[in-house]
């Protein structure tokens, strides 16, 4: 079906969804990276952005706060940039594990493969295929850069984050060694792991991933800066790849419910991308048992379902002023 889609519509739907799930109560702060058990649970921050470059926000969202694992999506278009879809299927894969973020079980089950770039075994794998190889410098600047590119403004690094989560990663070290005896870390598995912890550790608004999500919705052209950050035909191997395991083992049971492709982070946002329709964000710390915003679901789902998109329904989308 065709349909058309209102700009005041959706200012209206954002501030209802905001004063609807605010005061949701459940979940809590990951606590087992100790930086992040410390954030004010009640910040809340909802942002569209349109591929007009036009921006609909509620609630906290300039606030910085720790983009963690939503930085894996970033990392794995710096890759499939660097090169190419084919490769990247080859060296890391595309498999949903249905298991936690950080799940050994699931690098043991797959045979030695990490599964996709979207959990930490393949994100850390992902940071060893980071080109320039072996120069860990360039690698970050490369990483940094694109990051930047993708959210179209620079993001700082939370020092005290950094060293929280350095200090206490143990399981991603397991993780990091175990894929060395694999061969699937393709450069020095204690810088990949560093660079791995050093971009979980970017600070981040919620505008700032409703940017994001636009550029990949846009097909790789960030509406902002008008930048063409990634090759358009990736687009859909980047919404697949978000879309079957962006939710770790809730991946499923979310896209069911949503209709909407998203990534989520232990900091408590979540990343939306509706391919060419716009980017949608939200952020609020408390988690459910699998490391998702309960808020921020809250959010973007009650917006899906108010305007009336889903990634799966066929429509073709217009927004109009
Ligand atoms: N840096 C975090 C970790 O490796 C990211 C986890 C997440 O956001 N799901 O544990």
């Amino acid at each position: 079906m065709k349909k058309t889609i209102k700009t005041d519509e959706i200012y209206e739907v954002v501030k209802q969804a905001y004063a609807e799930t605010r005061n949701l109560k459940g979940g809590k702060n990951a606590d087992y990276i100790p930086f992040l058990d410390k954030i004010d649970p009640n910040l809340f921050g909802i942002a569209v952005c349109l591929p007009s470059g036009e921006i609909i926000e509620a609630g906290d969202t300039d606030y910085v706060f720790g983009i963690e694992s939503i930085s894996k999506v970033h990392t794995a278009i710096l890759i499939l940039q660097q090169y190419g879809a084919e490769k990247v299927m080859q060296q890391i894969g595309a498999d949903a594990t249905g298991l936690p973020f950080n799940s050994i079980l699931a690098i043991l089950m797959e045979n030695d493969h990490p599964s996709t770039p979207l959990v930490n075994a393949g994100a850390i794998s992902a940071d060893s295929m980071v080109k320039p190889l072996g120069n860990p410098e360039e690698k970050w600047k490369a990483i940094v850069e694109n990051m930047t590119d993708l959210c179209g403004s620079e993001l700082k690094l939370l020092d005290e984050l950094y060293q929280s989560e350095s200090e206490t990663n143990y399981n991603n070290r397991a993780i990091a060694w175990l894929l060395k005896s694999y061969n699937r870390i393709y450069d020095d598995p204690q810088m990949s792991l560093d660079l791995y912890t050093r971009h979980c550790s970017m600070g981040v608004t919620t505008k700032q991933l409703a940017i994001a999500g636009c550029t990949i919705a846009n097909r790789g052209k960030n509406p902002i800066t008008g930048k063409q950050v990634f090759e358009e035909s990736l687009m859909p191997n980047i919404v697949s790849l978000i879309a079957s395991v962006g939710f770790y083992e809730h991946t499923g049971d979310w896209i069911y419910t949503s209709g909407i492709p998203a990534k989520t982070g232990v900091g408590g946002g979540v990343m939306g991308t509706l391919p060419g329709v716009f980017g949608i964000a939200a952020f609020a710390p408390p988690l459910d048992e699998a490391g998702n915003s309960v808020k921020a679901q809250a959010a973007i789902k009650y917006i899906a379902r108010e305007i009336g998109v889903n990634v799966f329904s066929g429509d073709s989308i217009e927004i109009i002023k």
